[in-house]
């Protein structure tokens, strides 16, 4: 497995077509807006290193029998699921970020199960193909970005209905050797801290859609793929030079558009091309599994409860009994969240192919969770924290020789606690309900893994109403 260090070194290595604020970026790496989002997948490295975390971040190889990664295997037993959400949580925890990891390996693993369901239906080699690929993946410890959300232009209109043909990523030339495609991928979370993309298509196909029904890996710096650097609010703090304002100290979330501006993939790399009608089942299976990533809330959750009950002692309020209501009213709409992670791995099967699978109801009412407690956690954050919040004075006004003995004085609180501490916590709490930690802890718990109308349909689709109606015949004594 690769060492922390050695993973940021290979990013060095890679020769992307990088953009942030109309220019191109050639160090990425080391570009204060982006590298903290670098640090908080290098963090993914980090704890696979440490003898105490071993059991929750590595695994065995079910092709080499090595220890890899947990990002880089394929669920064999309901336990593997159970470590990954775990393993989520622990991280979302230790960053208070996205660690952006997690989309490689909810592909990987959607993968494992598609190409094999492909193979039996046409005679195809997919399954043999991924299976060459994932070691590659496996022994070199590679990061993965997963792609599933194209542009979709109209949003009435199916793919092949497009008045601009390219709203989808699609396959524009078949050569001997390969494909040619274009298209894109949007809201690409850590696209440029991976080694590779895995595109998948984004939704179900019909035979006119057949271009589009395409999947496939790249190196990501294969020619012809640019990344535009999606900005966060509160980004540019990153670069002011001080730190207390960013507010995660540490760490970051990172987010992309990815275009394909006619990119060549040989064949090898090509793991669906044209079966339209494993498209929805593809979309299913990976949307279910991201579902059930977002253990990672509850990870977050854990930090943000920590920081208000941090600026509620440094307050003086801590006491109050209306404050531990509401810390209390955290942890639970929080352990809720982890809670149903945790039950669709528990309840998780296995597949044809032998890739162990989350319960679908359960993964969809886990996400359909998250796309609400974590504004309902941020909102009662906010209200323990009070105005301050936001509208405190910068680090740079704390250390100015005229005023910032004042703006010391007056964000004192309780005595002994130093105010510069008081700030910091109030920013970590703006970070992750305003600023640069929002866009992971709120929109994409709103929107990530798909919408809260896709998590609802599931619901439908997978609850046996005819069953509850029995129930409710029975006891009623209405004969059927
Ligand atoms: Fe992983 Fe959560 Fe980031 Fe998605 S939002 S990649 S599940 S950390
Ligand atoms: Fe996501």
């Amino acid at each position: 497995m690769k060492k922390k260090q050695e993973y940021i070194d290979s990013l060095r290595k890679l020769d992307m077509e990088v953009y942030l604020f109309g220019e191109r970026v050639t160090n990425f790496v080391d570009h204060p807006i982006i590298r903290p989002s670098i640090e908080c997948v290098a963090a993914t490295y980090e704890l696979a290193d440490k003898p105490e975390y071993l059991d929750t971040m590595t695994a065995r190889s079910h092709i080499t029998g090595k220890t890899i990664n947990r990002f880089c295997h394929i669920h064999r037993t309901t336990d593997d699921l159970v470590a990954k959400s775990k393993m989520e949580r622990g991280l979302g925890a230790y960053t208070g970020s996205c660690f952006q990891r997690c989309v490689g390996m909810d592909a990987l693993n959607a993968l494992s199960i598609i190409t094999y369901n492909i193979d039996q239906k046409h005679g195809t080699d997919y399954y043999k193909r991924f299976l060459k690929y994932l070691q590659y993946v496996q022994d070199e410890d590679l990061t993965c970005c997963g792609a599933m959300t194209d542009a979709k232009g109209d949003r009435s209109l199916r793919p092949a209905e497009q008045p601009d043909p390219d709203q989808y990523l699609h396959v524009v030339e078949e050569r001997e050797n390969g494909i040619i495609v274009r298209g894109n991928k949007l809201h690409q979370t850590g696209a440029i801290s991976s080694h590779e993309i895995i595109c998948m298509p984004t939704r179900a196909m019909r035979e006119e859609d057949q271009d589009y029904a395409v999947s496939f890996a790249l190196p990501s710096d294969t020619n012809g793929i640019i990344y535009v650097y999606g900005r966060q609010s509160c980004d540019t703090r990153k670069s002011e030079g001080g730190i207390i304002d960013t507010g995660n100290v540490l760490y970051s979330g990172q987010e992309c558009m990815v275009i394909f501006d006619d990119v060549f993939v040989p064949w090898e790399r090509v793991f669906m091309y044209k079966e339209y009608e494993f498209a929805a089942d593809f979309v299913e299976k990976f949307a279910a599994y991201h579902r059930q990533s977002y253990a990672c809330k509850s990870g977050i959750g854990d930090v943000l409860i920590g920081a208000s009950q941090l600026v509620a002692e440094y307050q003086g309020t801590a006491r109050a009994s209306h404050i531990r209501t509401k810390i209390t009213e955290m942890i639970h709409l929080n352990e809720t969240m982890m809670c149903c992670s945790l039950a669709c791995a528990h309840e998780g099967h296995q597949e044809p192919s032998g890739t162990y699978f989350v319960n679908t109801l359960w993964a969809n009412v886990s996400k359909l969770n998250v796309t609400r407690f974590p504004y309902e956690i941020s909102r009662l954050a906010q209200e323990i924290a009070g105005g301050s919040l936001v509208t405190m004075p910068s680090e740079k006004d704390l250390n100015n020789p005229r005023i910032g003995k004042f703006v010391s004085k007056y964000l004192q609180g309780v005595d002994g606690i130093k105010p510069e501490d008081r700030m910091r916590a109030l920013r970590l709490i703006e970070n992750i309900t305003l600023g640069t930690g929002a866009v992971c802890y709120l929109t994409e718990s709103l929107h990530g893994a798909g919408s809260p109308e896709a998590q609802k349909i599931m619901i439908t689709r997978e609850s046996n109403l005819d069953r509850m109606k029995n129930a409710a015949r029975r006891l009623s004594g209405i004969n059927p």
